[in-house]
């Protein structure tokens, strides 16, 4: 970031939970918020003897993503044991893969709207599969100080996805964050979320800096127990402060005797991050093949018939909806990260009307305010695409203006109304010919400045006459009203 003096290094791993019907390597259901421990088996409670298998369709998944984020399949992978004693950890290991993950060498695109920094790609140095962990209870169930375990977690599928260093502040990360999560919600891979923890992250940070001409880097830490996107913004930008203080004080660096990595966790009440533990290194894991499972093996076909199943990303959905309807980059990134419902519904609006633009400006202030006062989605919406499409041709054709469309829109939104109903409720009807000219007649002669400076070629003087009619009657029509005045005073 401009105007301090180091530079900030961070790489992601983003673990999260696919949605499949049951978990990893047994039949109980992946399933958040049951009670205690009652999705568990022998499988994945961790007892002897019990064996594996794997479910197909996390791995189809996991495919899905990895081939989302670009990264080359291979077509051989298979599973490792990942050695650790944790009490949510029954089996003692936990199956994941090492050495040949399933996939690798991909990259994100991320476009900053703001422009502070110029749009980049972030590489995927690899997403891999792996079970999930239980849960550990402090305190949550009796409040007397004790620890449970529940395990209806365990065996539960993660992609792990593990980003290059390439991330240089805690905007770019918030952009990253944001961009993988909408990919991955349009492969419809997880559900992405945060509060229920099927999406966590850990940041990798650490600071480049100069001293006598030489690149020097602090100690790398990893960042844990972030629960929001705020927080990983807050954690990246505190751990940096940190670090530099403790460079100034230390002049500790990589690669300088005794200097190890280190985990520390994020406290969001307090605002900082505390020491947890030294990292280990992999070679602590004791990481070596699993037995009980067999490698995946797949074809180049089978690859390729997975990648024509992706359907349309959200970058290629940018630019087409920007080529197709006519939008800027702005209103098409605004659309396409509300999610692929949203962007249905603008479509089969702005194809009935052929308006693009129009149809974006009315969703993005009104639809989009609406969803987010009452927390819904689009497919809650009471209006529905043909109804909203006909509000805005009768705009269009100036039988409302843009003002009174909006309220018969918020009448048909609140009462659920149709479109005739909402305009007759709001006493909203044709205004004939005679009736206008007959109240242009009354405005002409009441205005005789007016009249003179039409007389005169100042055809932008109408508009003082179109604002008065519309204040003596609300439905009357602009276009009519300019019509008749210019006409009317051409003869006078
Ligand atoms: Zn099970
Ligand atoms: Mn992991």
């Amino acid at each position: 970031m401009k105007g301090q003096p180091f530079i900030m290094v961070i790489g992601l791993e983003v673990h999260v939970q696919l949605a499949t019907q049951s978990k990893l390597f047994c039949r109980c259901a992946n399933r958040y918020g049951e009670a205690a421990n009652t999705l568990t088996c022998p499988v994945c409670a961790g007892m002897p003897g019990a064996l594996p298998v794997m479910n197909r369709e996390a791995y189809a998944l996991a495919l899905r993503a990895a081939l989302g984020l670009n990264c080359e399949i291979p077509t051989f992978t298979k599973w490792d044991r990942k050695n650790y004693f944790y009490p949510d950890l029954p089996k003692g290991f936990q199956t994941s893969q090492f050495d040949l993950p399933l996939s690798q060498n991909g990259h994100l695109e991320i476009i900053d709207p703001d422009g502070v920094f110029a749009s980049k790609r972030v590489g995927i140095i690899r997403a891999h599969l792996e079970e999930d962990a239980g849960k550990s209870l402090h305190d949550e169930v009796t409040g007397k100080g004790d620890s449970r375990i529940d395990l209806n977690r365990c065996g539960t599928p993660l992609l792990e996805i593990v980003s290059e260093p390439d991330l240089r502040s805690a905007e770019e990360v918030g952009v990253y964050l944001s961009e993988l999560k909408l990919l991955l919600s349009y492969l419809e891979v997880s559900d992405c979320n945060m509060q229920e923890g099927s999406l966590r992250v850990d940041a990798n940070v650490n600071l480049h800096l100069q001293q006598d001409g030489a690149l020097r880097a602090t100690p790398i830490v990893e960042v844990k127990n972030m629960n929001s996107f705020r927080a990983v913004g807050r954690a990246i930008e505190y751990e940096g402060e940190r670090q530099y203080a403790v460079w100034q004080e230390t002049g500790r660096a990589l690669g300088d005797p005794g200097v190890t990595k280190e985990t520390r966790g994020w406290d969001d009440a307090a605002g900082v991050t505390r020491p947890q533990r030294s990292k280990e290194e992999s070679s602590d894991y004791r990481y070596f093949p699993e037995p009980d499972l067999p490698p995946v093996v797949i074809t180049h076909q089978e690859i390729q018939a997975y990648r024509d199943l992706l359907g349309e990303l959200p970058a290629d959905l940018r630019s087409r909806l920007m080529a197709q309807y006519n939008l800027s980059a702005y209103d098409s990134d605004v659309l396409v990260n509300q999610g692929r419902p949203l962007v249905d519904f603008f479509q089969q609006v702005a194809d009935f009307s052929g308006e693009g633009k129009v149809v974006s400006n009315w969703i993005q202030q009104d639809v989009l305010r609406f969803l987010s006062e009452t927390s819904q989605t689009i497919a809650a919406y009471p209006v529905k695409t043909d109804t909203f499409a006909q509000l805005l041709q009768a705009v269009a054709e100036e039988k409302l203006t843009t003002g009174r469309g909006r309220e018969v829109l918020a009448k048909m939104v609140t009462e659920g109304e149709s479109l005739e109903a909402a305009m007759a409720s709001l006493g909203i009807a044709e205004v004939d010919t005679e009736e206008t000219e007959q109240l242009c007649r009354e405005l002409l002669a009441a205005n005789p400045q007016v009249v003179a400076d039409l007389k005169n070629g100042k055809q932008k003087a109408v508009g003082a006459l179109i604002g008065q009619a519309k204040r003596r009657n609300p439905n009357i029509q602009p276009g009519q009203v300019q019509e008749i005045c210019l006409r009317l005073a051409d003869q006078m």
